[in-house]
């Protein structure tokens, strides 16, 4: 006979300590951490209790005793239902206190590291409205709110258009307002969704595999370019040249308009064919003095101005000089080589995505910059000794990978390489972290500068700079 399950405890009064990892926050019970969601340090909860292991527990608060002073009023509508801006409900100076404070953590209790300087964390300039790029998501099974399940309106059309909803990766929160990217993104998403609903367009059900309309993406720059990418399951012609001609119309500040017919079961669109329908194939972004070509496929930090100061200040950290020669690992469309060669003897990228190793040519080219080179490939392969020897042994190595960190192999090579100076930039400390013990030995870790690319969110970008022992 199968067993019964005991219940899962409900904790009352738990005191929210700090903030943990993945934009949780916790507490203590007994000899356990308590790991909480939606709550802020110095809340007095009440926690029911999902999961249960042998040392925490996790659980979501069902009342609130005490609200903490580093709380601050959520600012968007959605907030709570959403995914996107979890730490919303947090003062601004308090979140940059704990992303500090991770980046600490990580670096103290996975890689046992020492640090020489811990930098203070750079502040966003600006807390909203920050981002270049969002993803949107057409759903017929949007979210229902609590107060639409209560009340007796009846939803037969549940078509909606915005995130995923945590947790239920079929459902979308359907948007009125988002404060992550400024205009015209809002009033595109919106006449988007009006349009469509209007000409009774269908839109993706994801189990069923079956509507029109699967996402629009709406990517803009701080010179005032816009691409609109819409993407379609089905290859319906009418409908589409009436919506991408009545986003023309509407909007003639979008600068470059694209569509792709993803027929595939997931929504990525990296290996989807993008035809151009109005404009430009591709948008333009200024960092500084350069300019870079941003196509549909191209990685840019989704944070164009902390870019500026996030790049920077890696940059500062290194000191480069004409005589240097540069390894840029990681080297999406070349964004930090070509900001690097302008100081720099010369710079050579190294990229796994082809489309963005010519994106990084060209970037150049249209920059004037004649000493970068990159190669296409994975960075575990195409690093060996005599890649090194054939291009020049490195004075500084700049590597900044995706959240996996590095290949162990990539710090064996970079070990073996053995630069005077080294920079890691990074988009998860734990990973950051566990990379830099394996080079303590030979390594001094001189500087660690967290930056705010992401506010209202845990995420911390964290710059660390080793100099050999
Ligand atoms: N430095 C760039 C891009 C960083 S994003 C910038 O600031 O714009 C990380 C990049 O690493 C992505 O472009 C991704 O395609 C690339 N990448 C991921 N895994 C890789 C691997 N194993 N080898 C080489 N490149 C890889």
């Amino acid at each position: 006979m199968a067993r019964r399950r005991k219940p899962l405890p409900l904790i009352e009064n738990l005191k929210i300590e700090t903030a943990a990892a993945q934009g949780k926050s916790l507490g203590r019970y007994g000899d356990k951490v308590v790991f909480v969601t939606g709550v802020v340090p110095g809340d007095v909860v009440d926690v029911q209790v999902t999961k249960k292991r042998k040392s925490y527990l996790e659980g979501r608060a069902t009342k609130i005793h005490e609200y903490s002073s580093e709380r601050s009023e959520p600012f968007c509508e959605h907030f709570g239902v959403c995914g996107g801006c979890k730490w919303q409900n947090m003062d601004y100076k308090f979140q940059l206190k704990y992303k500090e404070q991770q980046v600490i953590d990580q670096f103290t209790r996975i890689g046992h590291l020492e640090v020489k300087d811990w930098l203070p964390i750079i502040p966003a300039p600006e807390v909203k409205l920050y981002r270049n790029k969002l993803e949107f998501t057409f759903s017929n099974k949007k979210w229902l709110t609590i107060e639409e399940i209560q009340s007796d309106q009846e939803f037969d059309d549940r078509n909606g258009l915005g995130f995923h909803i945590p947790g239920a990766f079929d459902k979308v929160v359907d948007l009125n307002e988002c404060h992550l990217q400024s205009e015209p993104s809002n009033s595109i998403r919106q006449f988007v969704r009006d349009f469509t609903q209007e000409n009774s367009f269908s839109y993706f059900d994801l189990r069923q595999q079956h509507g029109l309309l699967r996402n629009l993406i709406v990517r803009n720059t701080t010179i005032g370019d816009v691409m609109v990418i819409v993407s379609f399951f089905e290859n319906d012609e009418a409908k589409r040249n009436l919506l991408l001609d009545a986003l023309t119309d509407k909007f003639p500040e979008i600068t470059s308009l694209l569509y792709v017919i993803n027929e595939k079961k997931n929504d990525s669109l990296f290996d989807q064919n993008f035809i151009c329908h109005a404009g430009n194939d591709h948008i333009i972004e200024q960092l500084g003095d350069l300019r870079f070509k941003i196509g549909p496929k191209s990685f840019f930090q989704t944070n164009s101005k902390q870019a500026t100061a996030l790049y920077g200040a890696a940059i500062d950290f290194a000191d480069f000089t004409k005589d240097d020669i540069v390894y840029d690992l990681y080297s999406g469309t070349g964004t930090i080589s070509n900001i690097i060669a302008k100081k720099a003897g010369k710079v050579i990228g190294v990229e796994q995505i082809e489309e963005a190793v010519l994106a990084s040519v060209e970037n150049s080219l249209i920059n004037g910059i004649d000493n970068t080179e990159f190669f296409t490939g994975d960075t575990k392969d195409v690093l060996n000794p005599a890649f090194f020897e054939k291009h020049g042994k490195p004075d500084v190595i700049v590597v900044d990978p995706p959240r996996a960190g590095l290949h162990d192999k990539v710090v064996m090579e970079i070990l073996k390489a053995s630069p005077e100076r080294f920079v890691y930039i990074s988009c998860n400390p734990a990973t950051q972290a566990r990379d830099l013990a394996l080079m303590k030995d030979d390594y001094i870790i001189e500087k660690v500068q967290a930056v705010d690319m992401f506010p209202q969110t845990h995420h911390v970008e964290n710059i660390a700079f080793l100099r050999k022992r």
